[in-house]
């Protein structure tokens, strides 16, 4: 239908391609089809040369699409190609739209969402165009399809008859097809707001270039999809968007707006003496005491530097820590404070609360169409280049566990499984909480041996607290004061809020409030952390590596004699480097100081201390931490094997367990210590029980 409007829009967007996307037009045509199927179009170029026309374009987006290719089809090429199928794609409006702020108004609109990639379908054919071969004549009938069903057709075009139909692949045409899920990205959301998400389905060219975990800008037209089924249709519909250009922005922290003023105070605060107890002050100020660990929280927040090797290898920056403790110690309010506060966060319990867990899974549901698989982003993709903070992070499932290894360390998972692999990135810190195997700690047991992970694992982090909650006086006293004045403080707060004629003065509510109230307004520490993480890649200097060289070194030299255990292993070294720059990233330092590398190795050594000492000797041992178990422990576990060797030939039915407890009380291990030793031979079936009581070696 030619009528003078039609012509006239196509006009217009061929004068728009002369003036503006000559060079791109010509591109277009020498690698059309096989390399380049479509012709990018910059909202704003549009805008700048109509902008009634642009505005149309946002609004129309179905009519003006089809002209604009058709202007495309018409235009004259320097080569003797043809664009036949070429796609016209517009992307880069002014201002993206709120995933949970879509309407119906939108309907139809040209729109663009800003988001993370929660879910991606593998990419499959899609028909287009069906032609159906008539089993009793042979003829050809093509059906277009158009809406979400299959069409078939109602009759044969040669016979007229029902068919039967037969698809004929060959003459059919298809189109790559992919649906994504956007889900909104992490560091818009504040409060523990859960995040809302639109689908997207993409078509052709820009199939296969986004999967989970990436953060992207998408611009699509939105549409509505009625729910229910054929045959019970529902008044209800769903809101999804058909996608024409899907970008990655792979930008941190695009969303935190840092203007002049704030810069200006953020300066102003890292000049301020104290500027680290003032930052510890700023973590969760209504938990008592925990200074180590709320300067290792800030530490990790502002975290090392991600170091890029000449050989394209990397080292991370992130810092990942990890807090096992007695229950009611405050570990959950610490995490909670922290997702607050990290510019970038995903809190979560380690149960996991979507199918995806942790890490990432493929997953078979009805989000693909039919019974299509799915790549599904977990808690440490969708935290990529921020913090995710798991509580029980010990009840995690066991695929989880495998695939934590390789988040942790290389910051990638890798998803090998029916017909998907694909390599997600996880570049993000974790800060995890875990609880004692059996509830509660025992002081005079390895800690590796009271946490339901694995060594490997725990070896990754690089600072471990332990958190115990034992009766003493004056601390006590201490913590009761302060849980008490926190809730006095809010009693007052709420008081004279909620009553007009309180009797309590604003200067005596300020005065209890303050002593309770973040040293740093969170607002504010929250643009700190941006605004360091963006423009601090802090150096060490001499001093500093020298300082941690050293005590490296010294460490080491403990483990010389044949006897002694490994103290520490070359992970440490890593973590330690991490460590001290981020304590100069915390004052925006260019340059990592001795002041900071003595700062980080007093915090290793007291995280050493609550984990990677051997419990007996007050030794420091990697062992404790690398293999679960302390030299001192496989020690006395070969001890009693052998006695255990020594005495069982003595015996018919083997070594009898009392006399091999006796004797080892006789080498000077206690009787519980003994008993316990012999379950774990007999678990790692090294020892049998041929009779009740009775033990031989295997
Ligand atoms: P966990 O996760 O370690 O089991 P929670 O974070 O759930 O413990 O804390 C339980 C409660 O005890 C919380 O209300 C918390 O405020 C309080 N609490 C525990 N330890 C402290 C502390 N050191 N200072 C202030 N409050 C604490
Ligand atoms: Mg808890």
């Amino acid at each position: 239908m030619a009528t003078a409007e039609n012509t006239e829009l196509t006009d217009a967007f061929e004068e728009f391609y002369r003036n503006y996307y000559r060079n791109e037009i010509g591109e277009l045509a020498q690698k059309y089809p096989t390399d380049q199927k479509s012709l990018w179009i910059d909202w704003q170029d549009l805008y700048r040369f109509d902008p009634d026309l642009a505005d149309d374009f946002r609004n129309k987006p179905a009519q003006l699409q089809d002209y604009a290719e058709e202007a495309l089809r018409l235009y004259d090429l320097p080569v003797d190609v043809k664009l036949g199928q070429a796609h016209v794609r517009v992307h880069n409006l002014p201002q993206s739209e709120d995933i949970r702020a879509i309407r119906h108004e939108h309907h139809g609109n040209l729109i663009s969402v800003q988001g993370i990639v929660r879910k991606a379908t593998d990419v499959r054919p899609k028909v287009t165009n069906a032609a159906f071969e008539c089993q009793r004549c042979g003829t050809l009938t093509r059906i277009p399809q158009v809406a979400g069903d299959f069409q078939e057709p109602h009759e044969c075009q040669g016979c007229e008859r029902q068919g039967p139909f037969r698809l004929n692949m060959d003459q059919s045409e298809f189109v790559d097809a992919q649906k994504l899920r956007v889900q909104e990205s992490p560091e818009g959301l504040r409060g523990g707001e859960t995040p809302q998400a639109i689908d997207v389905s993409i078509e052709d060219d820009i199939c296969g270039e986004v999967t989970a975990g990436d953060h992207v800008n998408v611009t699509g037209v939105l549409k509505l999809d009625q729910q229910g089924n054929d045959r019970e249709k529902s008044p209800m519909f769903d809101l999804y968007m058909d996608g024409v250009d899907v970008s990655i922005e792979d930008q941190q922290f695009e969303d935190m707006d840092i203007t002049d003023e704030d810069k200006k105070d953020i300066v102003e605060l890292s000049n301020e003496d104290g500027l680290y107890e003032k930052m510890v002050g700023a973590i969760a100020p209504s938990i008592y005491g925990y200074d180590q660990e709320k300067l290792a929280m800030i530490l990790q927040l502002f975290s090392g530097v991600t170091k890029h090797l000449p050989d394209e290898s990397r080292i991370r920056g992130d810092l990942h820590m990890l807090m096992i403790g007695d229950p009611g110690t405050g570990k959950s309010q610490m995490l909670s404070y922290v997702e607050n506060i990290a510019p970038r966060s995903v809190y979560t319990s380690g149960k996991g609360s979507s199918s995806a867990g942790l890490t990432a899974a493929a997953v078979r549901d009805d989000f693909g169409e039919g019974q299509q698989w799915t790549l599904e982003a977990g808690a440490l993709v969708l935290a990529d280049q921020g913090i995710a903070a798991i509580d029980e992070l010990d009840k995690m499932n066991p695929d989880d566990r495998s695939a934590m290894h390789q988040a942790l360390e290389q910051q990638e998972i890798s998803i090998n499984k029916a017909g998907i692999n694909a390599t997600l990135k996880s570049r993000c810190s974790l800060l995890g909480a875990a609880n004692p195997k059996y509830g509660r700690f025992d002081q005079f047991e390895p800690i590796g041996e009271q946490i339901d992970l694995e060594p490997a694992l725990i070896s990754r982090f690089d600072l471990i607290f332990t958190v115990t909650d034992q009766p003493d006086e004056e601390e006590d006293a201490n913590l009761a004061d302060h849980i008490i004045q926190t809730n006095y403080a809010g009693e007052l707060n709420t008081h004279r809020e909620m009553n007009a004629t309180s009797d309590y003065s604003e200067e005596e509510v300020a005065n209890v409030t303050d002593e309770v109230a973040p040293t740093i307004e969170p607002e504010l520490l929250r643009k700190y952390i941006a605004y360091a993480k963006r423009n601090c890649y802090p150096t060490m200097t001499e001093e500093a590596k020298e300082s941690i060289r050293d005590f490296y070194v010294d460490l080491r030299a403990k483990g010389q004699d044949d006897d002694a255990p490994v103290p520490v292993t070359a992970r440490k070294l890593e973590a330690l480097v991490r460590l001290a720059e981020a304590s100069a990233r915390i004052r925006l330092s260019d340059t990592v100081e001795e002041e900071d590398s003595e700062r980080v190795i007093q915090i290793v050594r007291s995280s050493m201390e609550d984990i990677g000492v051997d419990p007996e000797t007050g030794e420091f041992d990697a062992d404790v931490v690398e293999t679960g178990t302390s030299k001192t422990q496989r020690d006395r576990i070969q001890n009693i094997k052998g006695i255990i060797n020594d005495i069982e030939s003595e015996y018919d039915e083997g070594a009898p367990i009392d006399v091999v407890v006796e004797r080892a009380e006789e080498v000077g291990v206690d009787q519980s210590k003994a008993e316990h030793e012999i379950e774990q031979l007999k678990q790692k079936g090294e020892v049998y029980e041929p009779r009740t009581d009775h033990l031989r070696t295997t």
